[in-house]
């Protein structure tokens, strides 16, 4: 622990070398600086440093060391426990870091390390060209593809670290590397789903496919319908091509345009179908669905980068999520996962989504520390509310879910789907023997674990 004078001193001169705006307790501003996604989290840093390159994230990093505090990384600050956070942490705040350039020759794109998803989406859009994205338009790159990276691509695309080409990193030392199959290979398998452990990721390539046509079906139920609606898109998807994904989900209906008013604010059924392709293919795939008695139905081509804000939460909101991997879904999962929809609390922005994998996401390399790979579906409640009393409800539904689809679960999870659910957890989120390994590489990267504000690998 640094004496005050010295970490007072250290403080005024990165006030004064930082590009970026800095932030200590009792400045104006500080408490807006340390706002995230999730407003149940209220952590209190030491310094909040908000870069606007590379070269202040390396001052960032130092000053840290200095002083001999922990490091935490800030992207769109989307992690649902509040890990782009630290009490008394050195914040490397990268929101000022947007930077992204497509190069349509060679298919790939270069994303500064705070760029969100709608920055790159936006950016590849002219070129109809794109690549797996999260699926809300503000959550950030890095902490994205860095954890492993799911949205409607990955079934035709992979998962986002499927398209890592490489990472410019600032590590514990504050030293600039680069990582990719060619330069630090192991630390470049480590980011393939090891997170923020290893350093801060101030730029990532990745690879992109063509993406000339995207097409979605969004038609609306009533819960009678749910294990119908939900058994006929499990076909639909187990039928159709890999292009094809989206999520069977339960919801309370949002005032949205695609919602009859009479049934805003009601619990509802959806049925989502993405489909990398023609509206005209799609339709067809869809047919089951459009079969089905339905409430309201959205259907046609639309700009992938627009489909990619379509269910955009807003910040602010109180958020507990979890996730189970399955083996399968027969009827009787289908059967939990509508029991658990049916008991969905109400009226809150709480989801329960039954996704499909499968496609490319387990054809895809077998090497990385991503052992959900192989879960052909995986179902993610996701609560989402306003009010402080509905904490309880709220989180103990979710964990209900759990509880209920663990029958099928293969035991593995996609660690950027879960909160803070101890180490257990992350080592199913990484595999058993890819945690020895991450562990290793930690050593080499970080032995005094100054990144550890994330699902932690600890130096072995
Ligand atoms: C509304 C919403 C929708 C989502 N949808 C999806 C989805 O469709 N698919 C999906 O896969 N996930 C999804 N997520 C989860 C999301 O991928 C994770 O929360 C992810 O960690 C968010 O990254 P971030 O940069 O926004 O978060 P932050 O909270 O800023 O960071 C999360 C973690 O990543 C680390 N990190 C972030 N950026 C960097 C960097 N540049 N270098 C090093 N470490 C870094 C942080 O230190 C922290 O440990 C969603 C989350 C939300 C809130």
């Amino acid at each position: 622990m640094a004496s005050p004078s010295k970490a007072g001193a250290a403080l005024a001169a990165l006030r004064e070398d930082l590009v970026g705006d800095v932030f200590a307790p009792g400045d104006p501003g500080y408490d807006e600086a340390r706002a995230v996604f999730n407003a149940m989290i209220d952590r209190r840093p030491a310094v909040i440093a908000q870069c606007v390159d590379e070269s202040d994230v390396v001052r960032s990093v130092r000053f840290a060391r200095d002083l001999d505090l922990p490091v935490a990384v800030r992207g769109g600050g989307h992690s649902v426990a509040g890990m782009a956070l630290g009490d008394g942490a050195v914040v490397v705040d990268l929101r000022h870091m947007r930077a992204v350039g497509v190069d349509p020759a060679a298919e790939a794109v270069r994303i500064a390390g705070g760029a969100t998803m709608s920055d790159l989406d936006r950016a590849c859009q002219p070129h109809r060209l794109a690549t797996t994205g999260g699926r809300a338009s503000t959550t950030g790159v890095g902490g994205f593809v860095l954890g492993g990276g799911s949205g409607w691509l990955d079934r035709c695309c992979g998962l986002a670290v499927d398209n890592l080409l490489g990472v410019e990193l600032v590590t514990a030392d504050g030293e600039r590397i680069h990582a990719s199959g060619d330069e630090n290979p192991d630390l470049f398998w480590a980011l393939h789903g090891g997170g923020g452990n290893f350093g801060v990721a101030t730029a990532l390539t990745l690879k992109l496919h063509e993406l000339p046509e995207f097409s979605i079906a969004l038609l609306l139920y009533l819960p009678e319908y749910g294990r119908e609606v939900t058994r006929t898109y499990r076909d639909v998807i187990a039928a159709g091509p890999d292009e094809a994904s989206g999520a069977a989900l339960y919801m309370t209906a949002p005032p949205a345009e695609f919602v009859p008013p009479h049934l805003v604010g009601t619990r509802l059924v959806a049925a989502l179908l993405t489909y990398a392709g023609t509206e005209a293919d799609l339709r067809k795939l869809a047919e089951p669905l459009l079969a089905l008695p339905h409430e309201s139905e959205v259907v046609g081509a639309m700009p992938y980068a627009d489909v990619q804000c379509m269910l955009d939460d807003p910040p602010g909101m109180r958020n507990y999520w979890s996730a189970e991997y399955l083996t399968d879904a027969p009827d009787d999962l289908v059967d939990a996962f509508c029991a658990s929809g049916e008991s969905v609390p109400v009226p809150t922005g709480t989801m329960h989504a039954l996704f499909p994998q499968g496609g490319a996401i387990a054809a895809g390399p077998h090497e990385y520390p991503v052992p959900y790979r192989d879960a052909p579906w995986a179902v993610h409640p996701f609560g989402l509310w306003e009010d402080p009393a509905d904490d309880e409800r709220c989180v103990q539904w979710v964990r209900d879910v759990r509880t209920a689809v663990r029958p099928w679960s293969t035991g593995a999870v996609y660690l950027n789907f879960i909160g803070d659910e101890g180490t257990d957890r992350v080592v199913a989120g990484v595999g058993a023997d890819n945690a020895q390994r991450l562990g290793q590489v930690k050593r080499r990267y970080d032995p005094d674990n100054v990144f550890r504000f994330n699902h932690n690998i600890k130096p072995i």
